[in-house]
């Protein structure tokens, strides 16, 4: 008997990342499958604090089905974020500190999402 494992994705809206995300989290920590939490711009939205809803589905999914690994996405021509990929880069990095900050019992990672779509551990 064995218990499914979960890790969570917090990602945009924007269609074009979902499936990228939840295969690159899938095979990196061998999980079965993703919680995906979602805002535009989502790197954004956590590093200017408004964590609010989004810590509340971060704790379900940690609490509920135990996920492990919590990873953070920006992306290439985000409409919800429309700054350059440095920027993006300082928002991941410091949406990853904030969600560290929160002492959840999860690893938490930033990944940037390139212009073909393919995810990077940054
Ligand atoms: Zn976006």
């Amino acid at each position: 008997m064995s218990e499914k494992s979960f890790a969570t994705s917090l990602s945009c809206i924007d269609g074009r990342v979902q499936l990228p995300m939840i295969n690159w989290i899938k095979e990196k920590y061998s999980v079965d499958f993703v919680d995906t939490i979602t805002a535009p711009g989502i790197d954004k939205v956590i590093f200017d604090g408004n964590i609010e809803s989004i810590k509340k589905s971060v704790i379900i999914s940690i609490s509920n089905h135990k996920s492990s690994h919590i990873v953070i996405s920006g992306h290439f021509g985000c409409a919800g974020n429309h700054v350059s990929e440095n920027e993006h880069f300082i928002h991941i990095k410091k949406s990853v500190d904030i969600v560290n900050s929160w002492n959840l019992d999860a690893d938490v990672v930033g990944v940037w999402i390139d212009e073909n779509f393919a995810p990077h551990l940054i």
